[in-house]
């Protein structure tokens, strides 16, 4: 399907970056968004601004657009069914609501015997109350969890009642690991048996927030491989199509853990644009566009780091050097731990 339109909802950072890397592949852009100032519009060849459940909207989206793919996993799940009734959306509507719940995600990772954190299930307090081998735990919502949003570090019970929960919601109790490190891996998935795989970067996060990135990880031989088997093996199970980031803990006696996936481009893959003959985004738009599969191959090892908050005033002073590569991703409004831009340098 060449030269068709690519509709991305979300216009963040992520839905910037795909709809540059679609322009290079004369792939047209319709980015909707419910932010009026989304950054991807300065990007995309065309913007729509409406709610996600704003069904006029949708209609103008769907009518305009050939393929659909998003930037984000917290959309409505009806609004993905029904864009994906009329034209195809990926990654389908189906894996994003398994992903876009902790427990279901969970659940989905541990059928396919791959390593979690140990976790459970917490509708009331007095269930919490029988799970104290979780502790030290993280309790976190179940859904709209991103950034260590809706996280809370449970040491004992009194920590609980301090928090006064809402308890109509739902959380999952995970148990802590003890980090050694954590990396992830980028795949991209054409089709049944047709990847494209990166190697496995290796993530700093402060806060819970990512800040640091790069490649080559450092960890053995045995993580390097089963890592990449068991992103390989998700995305098969899924069928994914399209780019998917694995996350994974790795904990103090080198066990290897899935932390999460994304069923998105990443963060962590920013430094496949400079690094890499195609990047994350790229190999996203061919796969879900229907283009030509081309060979991973890595240019240079590299490194990123993410520009958080009022940092970025520095930043759009700064002169750099030949390996840097500095990316503002043009947000009106500067937040305290809003990723603002990222700086990739290659280490050549
Ligand atoms: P998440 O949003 O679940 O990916 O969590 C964000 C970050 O919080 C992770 O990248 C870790 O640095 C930390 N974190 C989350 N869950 C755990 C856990 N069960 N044990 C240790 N660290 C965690």
């Amino acid at each position: 399907m060449s030269k068709s339109t690519l509709g991305i909802i979300g216009g963040g950072q992520l839905g910037s970056m795909l709809a540059v890397a679609a322009n290079k592949l004369e792939i047209k852009t319709i980015v909707f968004c419910d932010d009026i100032d989304a950054p991807a519009q300065n990007f995309s060849n065309e913007f729509i601004y409406g709610q996600y459940n704003d069904q006029s909207k949708i209609g103008e989206f769907i009518n305009k657009v050939d393929v659909v793919t998003y930037e984000f996993e917290n959309i409505p799940y009806e609004t993905l069914n029904k864009i994906n009734k009329i034209k195809p959306v990926f990654p389908k509507p189906s894996i994003n609501r398994i992903i876009q719940h902790r427990l279901a995600e969970k659940d989905f990772i541990n059928k396919l015997n791959i390593r979690t954190t140990r976790y459970a299930s917490i509708k009331k307090k007095s269930e919490l109350e029988s799970l104290k081998d979780l502790l030290p735990g993280l309790l976190k919502t179940t859904t709209l969890g991103y950034d260590g949003k809706g996280q809370h570090p449970i040491k004992n019970l009194e920590d609980l009642d301090s928090l006064n929960l809402d308890y109509s919601k739902e959380y999952i109790l995970e148990k802590l690991v003890k980090l050694k490190k954590e990396i992830s891996i980028i795949i991209t998935r054409f089709d049944h048996q047709k990847y494209e795989i990166y190697e496995p970067i290796e993530n700093v996060h402060e806060d819970q927030i990512l800040r640091h990135s790069k490649i080559p990880a450092e960890i053995n031989d045995k993580i390097f491989e089963q890592s990449k088997l068991w992103a390989t093996q998700i995305a098969e199970e899924l069928k994914y199509v399209g780019t998917l980031c694995v996350e994974f803990f790795i904990d103090r006696n080198d066990n290897l853990y899935v932390n999460e996936i994304a069923p998105r481009v990443h963060n962590s893959g920013h430094l496949t644009i400079n690094a890499y003959n195609i990047s994350q985004f790229e190999n996203h738009v061919r796969a879900v566009c229907k283009l030509e599969q081309i060979s991973l191959k890595k240019i240079t090892n590299a490194k990123m780091a993410n520009i958080i908050g009022d940092q970025i005033t520095i930043y759009r002073n700064k002169k750099f050097e030949n390996n840097e590569f500095f990316f503002d991703y043009l947000k009106k409004e500067i937040k305290n731990k809003r990723k603002m831009g990222h700086l990739t340098t290659l280490i050549i």
